[in-house]
C-alpha cells in the first residue's frame, strides 16, 4: 500500500510516517499544498491523507483541483476544525472520510481500512455512454472503440461531463471545476475548449454525445433522436 500524507506540521508528519511504516504502509509526504497536488497528479497512490491548514494550497483546494482532474483516489480529510459546514464542505468536495486532530492512531488505520475497502466496492474505472468509454484508470477513452487523442485538459473536461451523465452543467460551474475560475471570470474558454473536445468525440461520428444548453452550458448525453 503507498500513501502520500500531505501536512504541513513535521512532527505530526514524522509520527504518522513511522505508524505506517510499522503497519508495512509505504508513504510519501508533501509538506504543502502545491507540492502535495504535483504529488498526487503523477503517482499512482491507495490512498491520501489530507490536512486542511496548508500553505501554498489549502486542503479543499488540493481536494477540488484532484477531483476536477478525474482522480478519485480516496481521501481522508485530517483538521483541527470539527465543524458540521467544514464536514459537509469536505464531503461534497469528493473526500471520503475526515478525522479531526488530534486522533489516535489505532482510529486512523482503521479509518484507512475502511475506506479502501468502500472504494473496492464503488470506485468506478470506467464509465461508458453509448460508445463513448472512458477509463480512469488508464486515463484514456474511446470511441466507437477507437482512442481518442486528449490532452489532459480534455479529459478532465470528458471527464466531468460523463460524471454527470445528463446533468445540464453550466459554464461557470466548469469553468470553476476544471480551469479553478472564478465566476466573474471569461468564460469563452469554456466554449473553446468544449469546441476542441466535440472535434474530438463528437465530429467524426454520427451520434452527438455533448449537447449545448442554451444561455446555460452543456451536458453530456445519449439522446434518442429518432423519429
Ligand atoms: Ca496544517
Amino acid at each position: 500500500m503507498y500513501l502520500l500524507i500531505i501536512e504541513d506540521e513535521e512532527k505530526a508528519t514524522e509520527q504518522l510516517k513511522k505508524g505506517l511504516a510499522e503497519a508495512n504502509v509505504f508513504t510519501d509526504v508533501a509538506n504543502n499544498g502545491l507540492q502535495g497536488l504535483i504529488l498526487a497528479q503523477k503517482k499512482e497512490y491507495d490512498l491520501i491523507l489530507l490536512d486542511v491548514m496548508l500553505p501554498g494550497a489549502s486542503g479543499w483546494e488540493v481536494l477540488k483541483k484532484l477531483r476536477a482532474g478525474g482522480s478519485s483516489t480516496p481521501v481522508i480529510m485530517l483538521t483541527a476544525l470539527d465543524s458540521v459546514s467544514d464536514r459537509v464542505m469536505g464531503l461534497q468536495l469528493g473526500a471520503d472520510d475526515y478525522l479531526i486532530k488530534p486522533f489516535a492512531f489505532s482510529e486512523l488505520l482503521a479509518r484507512i481500512q475502511s475506506v479502501l475497502r468502500r472504494g473496492i466496492e464503488r470506485k468506478p474505472d470506467l464509465l461508458r455512454v453509448a460508445d463513448l468509454e472512458v477509463d480512469f484508470f488508464s486515463h484514456s477513452a474511446t470511441r466507437g472503440g477507437k482512442r481518442l487523442d486528449l490532452t489532459k485538459k480534455e479529459f478532465a473536461l470528458l471527464s466531468l461531463l460523463i460524471h454527470r451523465t445528463g446533468e445540464a452543467l453550466s459554464r461557470d460551474r466548469i469553468a470553476e471545476r476544471i480551469w479553478n475560475l472564478g465566476f466573474d471570470s471569461n468564460l469563452k474558454i469554456v466554449d473553446v475548449k468544449i469546441g476542441n473536445l466535440r472535434v474530438k468525440v463528437d465530429d467524426p461520428f454520427e451520434k452527438k454525445l455533448i449537447h449545448t444548453v442554451r444561455g446555460f452550458g452543456y451536458v453530456l448525453e445519449d439522446r434518442d433522436e429518432g423519429i
